[in-house]
């Protein structure tokens, strides 16, 4: 199949790598451009290209982009249960089937990511400490291995499943995804807002609504004082109501912006109207589905208003019972650091994971995005020394900074996954820039 060269970077647009990628556009041109030779730095998937660093990345080497393996197979109206090629998107699945009744059980919040993306960074949702993440509600799996042999794949296989599911692509090719999804009456959910003035206030709401079927916060970044962690509690139940169906009015960011439209002052302005958007007393409102679960998507090309130079997104998971300290030590340093921007989000966690490599743990979810300026790794390793000394990990769908000995730490499991990987790819075939900087392919 030909290839072409293409340099792509992550969705936060860091440094650029350079790759011979193919786009197959059905299933037996992918299992053909996959088994083809490839040189030294080997091959690497690559779906929407939704993860913010480098684990979609191959720089020197080849990818295969399955964003045109975008059929839905089958559909069991019955059961629930959908199967399809890796290439289709959240989107589509939205589109097609909540006219029917039925929801897609766990989402990211961008509906542009692909299953393919979903199961290989074992994705979860504002609905996580309930729901579980995405990987646990997929029944079976059709994978090309690295050596072009074809496995039908369930999670009571064991190994290679925990392998695959959070397996960053690395455990070879996923061509079919059947998953449950979950039936929906309404047309959306019914949200309630609420302030919370610090840490304490905004934890403690989260524990008051921890049964609340969907929860998430949006975080001040730069509060600090008696202000640290003061934010707005988001949380939704699905509801009978008919709601309109409108789609969003879409924009998009025409322009890379200029690195001095994000500074301080013009941060605080946003985050203080963001905050007394929601009155004191709280309010509930009728919120459409697309638009409560995937805000960001209304607006294309968000990432470009961190101008040329991109940014870093520190998302990190700390145990409840080291959490509220944890999280006061990241928001002083965050805050001290004066580079937070407004995209921040606090939510709680389950225990659901599917994979050896999955993220979630029960405990808080911090995440922030910091224009990628110099200075940006040290303010990382504080932010990932905080957290590891926690017991926490950070999320490796939006890393690009860890160390493979602090990762090794965070992910205690890393060494089953890497005797699955020595047992069906010796080679290290599959690859990726992830791969080569966390030492994914080498013995814990
Ligand atoms: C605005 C925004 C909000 C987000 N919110 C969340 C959230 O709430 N929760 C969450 O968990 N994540 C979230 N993410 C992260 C995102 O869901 C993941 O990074 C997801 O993996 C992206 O899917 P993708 O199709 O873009 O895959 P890519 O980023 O292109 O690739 C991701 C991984 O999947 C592998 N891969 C892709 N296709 C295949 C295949 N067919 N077979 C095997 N491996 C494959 C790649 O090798 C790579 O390792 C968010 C991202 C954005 C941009």
């Amino acid at each position: 199949m030909r290839k072409a060269a293409l340099q792509l970077t992550g969705w936060g647009r860091g440094p650029a790598s350079s790759l011979e990628a193919t786009r197959p556009e059905r299933f037996s041109e992918a299992v053909a451009a996959f088994s083809e030779p490839v040189g030294a730095h080997g091959l690497c998937l690559r779906g929407a290209g939704r993860s913010y660093g480098d684990c979609a990345l191959n720089a020197g080497g080849d990818a295969l982009i399955t964003t045109r393996l975008d059929r839905i197979l089958a559909f069991d109206a019955e059961t629930g249960i959908v199967q399809v090629e890796p290439g289709v998107d959240f989107r589509r699945l939205l589109q097609v089937f909540l006219p029917r009744g039925f929801l897609v059980p766990v989402t990211p919040g961008t509906f542009f990511a692909t299953i393919g993306g979903a199961v290989a960074n074992d994705v979860h949702g504002k609905n996580h400490e309930h729901a579980g993440s995405f990987c646990q509600h997929v029944t079976e799996l059709d994978l090309v291995l690295p050596d072009g042999s074809g496995r039908t794949v369930t999670p009571e296989d064991g190994a290679l499943f925990r392998a695959t599911a959070g397996g960053l692509g690395l455990t070879g090719l996923i061509t079919r995804i059947a998953f449950r999804m979950m039936r929906v009456s309404g047309g959306g959910v019914t949200v309630h807002e609420q302030r919370a003035n610090d840490l304490e206030a905004f934890l403690t709401a989260m524990a008051v609504s921890a049964d609340a079927t969907y929860s998430v916060g949006w975080i001040d970044g730069a509060a600090h004082g008696t202000r640290l962690g003061r934010g707005i509690l988001e949380t939704a139940e699905p509801c009978d109501d008919e709601i309109s169906r409108h789609r969003p009015r879409e924009l998009r960011v025409p322009v890379d912006f200029p690195g001095f439209a994000l500074n301080p002052v013009s941060i605080g302005i946003f985050n203080e109207t963001y905050f007394r958007r929601v009155p004191e007393a709280g309010r509930t409102r009728p919120v459409a589905w697309q638009k409560f679960l995937y805000p960001l998507d209304a607006i294309h090309d968000w990432n470009r208003i961190y101008g040329r130079r991109g940014f870093i997104q520190f998302q990190c998971v700390v145990p409840f019972e080291t959490g509220p300290a944890a999280l006061r030590d990241l928001l002083e340093v965050i805050s001290g650091s004066h580079r937070a921007s407004f995209l921040a989000v606090l939510k709680r966690m389950g225990a659901g994971r599917a994979g050896y490599l999955s993220f979630p743990m029960p405990g808080y979810t911090l995440a922030l995005d910091f224009p990628r300026r110099p200075g940006i790794e040290e303010l990382y390793e504080r932010l990932t020394a905080i957290t590891l000394d926690a017991g926490g990990r950070v999320y490796l769908a939006k890393d690009a900074l860890l160390d493979a000995l602090t990762f090794r730490r965070m992910y205690p499991e890393f060494a089953g996954f890497s005797e699955v990987l020595a047992s069906i790819d010796a080679s290290s075939r599959m690859q990726s820039d992830m791969a080569r900087r966390l030492r994914l392919r080498e013995a814990p």
